[in-house]
């Protein structure tokens, strides 16, 4: 497989990278990959820079490509940050990084996965060396949306626009790369609503198919008022735990490294003048399980709207494939059960819920508000 068959369903729109690729004549040194979540903007960025220090354009099995894929290669840096912001220092560092000359690869490659999390201010610093950058370097820029970055940015980019793989191109990539059964494969795509991160996590863990279950489960689970508080309770302990998981190794490791770097053994006592640094990590460390767990969340509203989408298909009759085909007895229940209007206030609550979390609402009074909307109002229909 080639770095570019990874890049699913996408083929017109990564043309142009491909294109620059093969012709340095059409090389641009600011591109911008945008497209939604779970789209393969990060992979394409990736593959884009694989394929530039390549001798075959990407053939994904020589060592350049391998190390820039692992994200080990000399020449390519890759900025994937898990905080809520990227900080201004680091984008400094990016710059002074991006000045230098490539040290054994054909070209520079600076990567920023979250371009959509920098400050006016921090995109102002960017952008000096955006406008003029060095002559073998390369800026490629990801987020969601060319709306998403400072103006200044992305009229100096040229963008590539990804858009939502075919879940069919994402099943294909499941059962080639991962070795995933079709059928689950196919299960899968479509209840990850084609995010192909989602997707394989799916396909490969029985658990996180086991969490999708439980969260859907709420859609029938809730009838009065205590049931709806004990779902909210329920899914911010989820989300927590989820969180925990993630996090909890690398903050060890981050810590050992930190008292490493400063020199303090382990066990002993940190002197008062390094306890900034390490009182900055933990604020760092808390920022991002913050972030992991409000994704966590958002993600679980994700899939409850996907179930209601799935009931509102099977109560106007619409003749589309059903996003949670695994459970297709449980959507012509509630289709019967409920009217369409009840699925549309679900899926209002389960919208302003969202919104409420990206508001930074506590999340469990967002959630606890949303539960108690998800409550059964019509009479039951036969
Ligand atoms: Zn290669």
């Amino acid at each position: 497989m080639t770095v570019w068959d990874e890049v699913v369903g996408q083929s017109p729109q990564i043309g142009p990278l491909r294109a620059a690729v093969d012709d340095p004549g059409s090389m641009t040194h600011a591109w911008l990959v945008t497209g939604p979540p779970g789209s393969g903007r990060s992979y394409a960025a990736r593959a884009f820079a694989a394929a530039l220090q390549c001798d075959r354009g990407g053939c994904g099995e020589c060592r350049e490509c391998t190390t820039v894929l692992a994200g080990t290669h000399a020449d390519v840096t890759l900025v994937a940050t898990e905080k809520v912001t990227i900080a201004i220092q680091e984008v400094r560092d990016l710059i002074s990084r991006a000045a230098s000359a490539p040290s054994g690869g054909r070209w520079r490659v600076m990567v920023v996965e979250d371009a959509d999390r920098m400050t006016e201010r921090t995109s102002n610093v960017l952008l000096k060396s955006i406008e003029e950058p060095p002559p073998r370097t390369v800026w490629v820029l990801c987020a969601p949306s060319p709306q998403d970055v400072a103006v200044t940015i992305r009229s100096r980019c040229r963008i590539v626009g990804l858009r939502t793989p075919d879940p069919v191109d994402v099943a294909r990539l499941l059962v080639e790369r991962d070795g995933v059964e079709p059928e689950l494969a196919r299960e899968c795509a479509l209840a990850a609503q084609s995010h192909i991160g989602v997707a394989r996590r799916l396909a490969r863990d029985p658990a996180a198919r086991a969490r999708r279950d439980q969260v859907l489960a709420l859609a029938t689970e809730i009838r009065g008022v205590g049931d709806a508080v004990l779902a909210a309770a329920d899914l911010v302990e989820v989300a927590d735990d989820d969180a925990r998981a993630a996090t909890e190794e690398r903050d060890a490791l981050e810590r050992a490294q930190l008292m490493t770097t400063l020199g303090v053994e382990d066990g002993s006592r940190m002197p008062p003048a390094l306890r900034a640094q390490l009182r900055q990590l933990e604020e760092d460390q808390k920022r991002r399980a913050t972030r992991h767990k409000r994704d966590v969340l958002d993600r679980a509203i994700t899939d409850l709207m996907s179930l209601y989408r799935d009931v509102a298909v099977a109560q106007t009759g619409a003749a589309v494939d059903l996003v949670n085909v695994a459970h297709e007895g449980h959507v012509r229940e509630l289709a019967t059960r409920t009217a369409l209007a009840d699925t549309m206030r679900c899926l209002d609550a389960l919208g302003t819920a969202r919104e409420r979390l990206a508001g930074n609402v506590a999340p469990l009074l967002a959630l606890e508000a949303m539960a108690l909307d998800l409550r059964p109002r019509t009479a039951v229909r036969r």
